[in-house]
């Protein structure tokens, strides 16, 4: 008899779940990871009118996790119903949620924490002349009792998912799951500019900003104390936005440094974000990503509200206008600072007047392609800062035989929860071709990239900068394994302070930075202190390949890269010769040596291919001659 059988003949109860199994369920999904504890209990303090909210973490939230906050408490009659599921004091009918200001709503944050935790509450209200204490476990009910305390709220969740462990095992590293409660604390901090915050992790102060003070102020003190910001103040048709931008050249590899919010509420946005991007064009080169915070108002009714609180992913109805409202937002911005020069061609009609028009290309990824005729002078990827669609290289090259995929950069995943770009790890070797033997000569150079070698009947196209950042890659993992990779003291030791989330990444990464030529050291505060670098780094400015390296580090461990190979990769591609450098004979062909000699010759650590190969028979059949 299977399983199926045996189950038709018993009988079966249906009864509603206990309480505790329900919440326990709810935490599953509104509690993901502790960084989710740490957003709903501060959104909790937000709601309650707090203007000071403290937040303090030891080991990453696993052990503690509290919030102190200022609000108007709950008093003693109402707190064993705060605990109660679906009970809120923020909606009371359905409609309300159409013109709901609140963060939370659905009365499940404190039974679905309560219920995977140890949780303690001290609260009072401003009525009651006293305090009243009460704490969990597991969801049960463990005390309930006076305790003389301020106006306002203190939580305590300690031993998160101590009752489900499978959960508990799930867990990621102290250091990526501190990073997330990082950049938490910050977006929320950024989102309500007007409120106070701190944030203390192991004993240690991360960041403690006042109350009152401008978004402008707000956005230096948490991403770059001594960057310019440009603020923006704009209201559109499809959305109001109140902003503060970083100049061009404090653009990062990664997407750490944008916080963008849609009706104050910290989100996800693939559409924003490249609305802000495409908002710099040119200014910003690819692979990089401009820093600052976006907060975005858009009539409630132009927005899903109800979708899930513990995700931050946004709903938007006219995504397609917003998207065009912010591009030119932020790039008019960047024009009336004078960052980029306005250029008005002959017998333009467009006026450069500060929030109309934008001189930039008109396309964006929603666009319809342009009717033929219509716009003759368009040329894919001039002037564009799309990347080329398989639909634009076919009409450019024509060349039916070549796979349009093999023509573009490996494609870039996205991590749905940060909007990061993670670097593609996988090597993938070029079917069919086949190493260069020895018999090999350098035949050209094209682009003062591209090296243009000879083996036989066969032509390959080597890209000097993803060739040598292969050598490099493991010669420096080799040089890092037996801890031969020497470092140059500096003359004199510099300072950086990090970001949060920055100093996550160093905190982590600590050890191997000093084993991989670096001599660096915490400097109190997020400061570092930095006194000699890898020999083959010396000769750039130390402060930008250091911040360099620890952006390459957090979005590699992101992609689940071991730390050492992180470690390699990133030096070897900060060292490696670029484009546009120009080798000499020797140093071209010693480049290939080396390429050969190489455990994976055939792509750089991040996938992309070092060389291809054109057989004398694949050029004889385009000329038609085959
Ligand atoms: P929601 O926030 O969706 O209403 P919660 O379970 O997070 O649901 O909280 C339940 C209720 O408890 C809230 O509606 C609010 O009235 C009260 N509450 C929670 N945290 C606080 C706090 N820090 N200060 C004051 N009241 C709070
Ligand atoms: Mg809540």
């Amino acid at each position: 008899m299977n399983r199926s059988q045996a189950d038709k003949t018993k009988k079966r109860f249906i009864r509603p779940l206990p309480v505790q199994v329900v919440n326990k369920i709810a935490a599953g999904e509104v509690i993901e990871r502790p960084s989710a504890v740490v957003k709903e209990l501060v959104e909790n303090a937000i709601d309650a009118g707090a203007t000071q909210v403290d937040i303090i973490i030891e080991k990453s939230g696993a052990k503690l996790i509290k919030i102190i906050d200022n609000g108007c408490g709950i008093s003693e009659e109402q707190l064993e119903i705060a605990f109660s599921r679906h009970a809120t004091s923020k909606i009371s009918v359905f409609d309300d949620l159409n013109t709901l200001y609140t963060y939370g709503f659905r009365g499940e944050a404190l039974p679905s924490i309560a219920s995977v935790s140890r949780m303690r509450m001290v609260t009072r209200d401003s009525v009651s002349t006293t305090g009243t204490e009460i704490i969990y476990e597991g969801g049960v009910l463990q005390s309930k009792e006076p305790m003389a305390s301020q106006i306002g709220t203190t939580v305590e969740v300690e031993n998160i998912f101590f009752n489900t462990p499978a959960r508990r095992k799930f867990l990621k590293s102290e250091a990526t799951e501190t990073r997330h409660i990082s950049r938490t604390a910050m977006a929320l901090a950024i989102g309500r500019y007007d409120i106070g915050f701190s944030f203390t992790n192991n004993g240690k102060k991360i960041f403690s900003v006042p109350s009152g003070t401008s978004l402008s102020v707000r956005v230096a003190e948490l991403l770059k104390k001594d960057g310019k910001f440009i603020p923006i103040e704009f209201k559109g048709e499809y959305v109001d936005l109140n902003g503060c931008i970083g100049l061009p050249d404090m653009a990062q590899h990664n997407r750490f440094g944008q916080f963008l919010f849609v009706n104050d509420r910290y989100v996800q946005s693939p559409v924003i974000s490249h609305a802000f991007m495409a908002g710099y064009g040119e200014l910003v080169p690819r692979g990089m990503f401009p820093i600052g915070a976006l907060l975005l108002t858009v009539k409630t009714s132009d927005i899903d509200v109800n979708v899930h609180p513990g995700k931050t992913e946004v709903r938007l109805l006219f995504e397609r206008e917003i998207h065009r409202e912010v591009r030119h937002i932020v790039a008019d911005s960047l024009k009336q600072d004078g960052i980029i020069p306005i250029f008005r061609s002959m017998g333009s009609n467009h006026s450069s007047i500060a929030g109309s028009s934008s001189h930039f290309s008109e396309r964006s990824p929603f666009d319809k392609k342009p009717e033929s005729g219509s716009r003759q002078n368009f040329i894919p990827g001039i002037n564009n800062s799309q990347p080329l669609s398989p639909h634009d290289l076919d009409r450019l090259y024509n060349q039916k035989e070549i796979d349009p995929s093999r023509m573009q950069s490996p494609p870039i995943n996205v991590d749905k929860e940060t909007g990061e770009i993670i670097d593609s790890v996988v090597c993938s070797p070029i079917e069919g071709s086949k190493t260069p033997s020895d018999g090999f000569s350098l035949v050209g150079r094209f682009a003062n990239l591209y090296l243009l070698l000879q083996s036989g009947e066969n032509l390959y196209i080597v890209d000097q900068h993803t060739a040598h950042e292969r050598v490099l890659y493991e010669e420096t993992l080799d040089r890092i394994k037996n801890q031969s990779l020497h470092g140059q003291n500096l003359l004199f030791p510099v300072q950086i302070e990090l970001s949060p989330e920055q100093l996550a990444v160093f905190e982590e990464s600590l050890d191997m930075l000093n084993k991989s030529g670096f001599s660096v050291s915490e400097f109190g505060g997020r400061t570092v202190n930095i006194e000699a670098v890898p020999i083959v780094l010396a000769k750039k400015s130390p402060e930008k390949m250091f911040l360099k390296i620890i952006d390459d580090l957090a979005s590699l461990r992101k992609a689940g890269c071991d730390l050492i190979k992180a470690m390699a990769q990133s030096i070897a591609c900060r060292s490696a010769v670029m484009s546009g450098d120009k080798l000499t004979d020797q140093e071209a062909v010693h480049l290939i040596a080396s390429l050969l000699n190489c455990r994976d010759k055939y792509s750089c650590p991040h996938g992309r291919p070092t060389f291809i190969k054109i057989s004398k028979d694949d050029l004889d059949k385009q000329f038609g001659r085959g």
